[in-house]
């Protein structure tokens, strides 16, 4: 095990109540697999340190984004991640679209950089009430250069796996670039 750790930036973006700080909670509420508390941060602020191939690394989730910021606050938000999660319901379509165009900002915002980006379906335990399904979630993922996962924050599902892809993605995409 490495024991240098670089801590990396995670933004989450996103329409409202798609469970953004409900997934970012969740991450800082983990265990922690050596022991190792959290950090105690600002609300919106999460650090988790995890080990993925053998190789430490922390990530710093920002639960910072509000769709009703200003533009230049947003701007900021999206220059200053070096991962982004962008989170929609598979309970509301239009938050895939809302997800779609804000994939499409942070494309155009940092131009020519190939920045990791995870388009992640939360809510996937309302099963009765799914309007997006798990094809139409990969394929747009897929259209827009972005890894897919479906989660549930609510009951923990796939939020580990979740962390695992965010460190592998830095590590494809984010390293010598
Ligand atoms: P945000 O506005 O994107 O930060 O969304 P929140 O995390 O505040 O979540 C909005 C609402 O959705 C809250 O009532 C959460 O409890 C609920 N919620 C978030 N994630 C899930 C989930 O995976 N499943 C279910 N059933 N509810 C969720
Ligand atoms: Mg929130």
């Amino acid at each position: 095990i490495s024991t240098t750790s670089e801590t990396r930036r995670v933004i989450l973006l996103g329409a409202p109540g798609v469970g953004k700080s409900s997934l970012a909670s969740g991450f800082g509420a983990e265990e922690q697999g050596f022991g190792v508390e959290p950090e105690p941060r600002a609300d919106d602020t999460y650090e988790r340190s995890l080990v993925v191939d053998d190789e430490e690394m922390t990530l710093l989730v920002l639960d910072t984004w509000q769709q009703d910021s200003s533009q230049r606050v947003q701007e900021q938000n999206l220059l200053c991640g070096d991962v982004f999660l962008v989170v929609y319901s598979v309970t509301e379509p239009a938050s895939l679209h809302t997800a779609v165009k804000l994939i499409r900002t942070l494309r155009t915002t940092r131009l020519g950089e190939r920045v990791p980006t995870i388009l992640v379906g939360n809510k996937s335990d309302l099963v009765r009430a799914r309007g997006v399904s798990f094809d139409e979630g990969r394929t747009c993922a897929a259209e827009h250069g972005c890894k897919f996962i479906e989660t549930s924050a609510a009951l923990g599902h796939n939020s580990e796996e979740l962390l695992v892809g965010i460190v592998r993605q830095i590590r494809l995409l984010g390293e010598g670039a």
